[in-house]
């Protein structure tokens, strides 16, 4: 074995596969280019550090299960011009996480409520935070399912660790009392302990028909919008925007 290869097994046994992987022709450039001792190693070092922290960013994306990669970058806010892009820029600072505040993005389809919820989402993994991205009607019949076969307390015990949890499409169809029920357990696991970001279709006041009972929906708003940041969006769907410019032209 050479004295390569033997370094290159002792980085790899320590993790340090990024160091693994280029120390060899870093040497030799260090040694073309007179590079002191301390600049070599600090290079190699910040190399394994920046990959590391990489993986560790992708993997809670993975982890966050976004049913698609959006960023705020790539909002258009000229076409919601009633939404403030100083105040969804202001929460991509993630302040509200440290605070435990919540977001509601309320509306229309299409208007870019679950756009804004994943941007928020990848901007709080880049931070390094645990975040999950659910359909809210599909996480309630996972809890249905978790009280069955008993596990609902360590499945409540997960949701309320993350550090974001975001309820995609809330009140896209009624529920019945028992998952109005874990929808308030849930709330209540996490109010002042950590954010919820929630997608709705449904203005506050109907929220009593989406929980088929006014004193549960009640007592849910109560705690959801305590702290919270609230943002009505009412521009027309970004999902059929050509069709209507195409309308338009046709009118003209
Ligand atoms: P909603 O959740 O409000 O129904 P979405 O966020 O799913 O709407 O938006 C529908 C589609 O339109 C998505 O592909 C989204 O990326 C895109 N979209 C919506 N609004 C904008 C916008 N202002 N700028 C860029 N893309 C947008
Ligand atoms: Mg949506």
């Amino acid at each position: 074995m050479t004295e390569v290869e033997r370094l290159k097994a002792q980085l790899k046994r320590l993790s340090l596969h990024t160091m693994a992987a280029i120390f060899e022709e870093e040497a030799k450039k260090a040694a073309k280019s007179q590079t002191s001792y301390t600049a070599f190693l600090g290079r190699l070092l910040d190399e394994e550090v920046a990959a590391k922290m990489d993986r560790s960013i992708n993997a809670r994306i993975a982890k966050a299960r976004f049913p698609a990669i959006k960023t705020l970058e790539g909002f258009d806010f000229s076409f919601q011009p009633g939404l403030s892009a100083v105040r969804v820029k202001e929460l991509a600072e993630l302040g509200f996480l440290d605070r435990a505040e919540n977001v509601v993005f309320c509306g229309p389809p299409g208007v870019g409520k679950s756009h804004l919820a994943i941007a928020l989402g990848l901007k709080a993994c880049a931070a390094r935070k645990r975040v999950l991205f659910v359909q809210t009607a599909a996480l309630l019949d996972q809890l249905v399912a978790a009280t069955v076969d008993r596990s609902l307390g360590t499945r409540l015990d997960v949701l309320a660790r993350l550090d974001l949890l975001i309820c995609d499409e809330l009140g896209y169809m009624p529920m019945d009392a028992e998952r109005a029920n874990l929808f308030f357990q849930l709330v209540s696991r996490r109010y002042e302990k950590g954010s919820i970001i929630l997608t709705t279709n449904k203005p506050f006041d109907q929220w009593g028909e989406v929980f088929g009972d006014d004193v549960i929906a009640s007592a849910i708003l109560d705690r959801l919008l305590h702290h919270s940041h609230i943002f009505a969006i009412n521009g027309s769907s970004y999902r059929i925007k050509d069709k209507l410019l195409q309308l338009d032209r046709e009118q003209k």
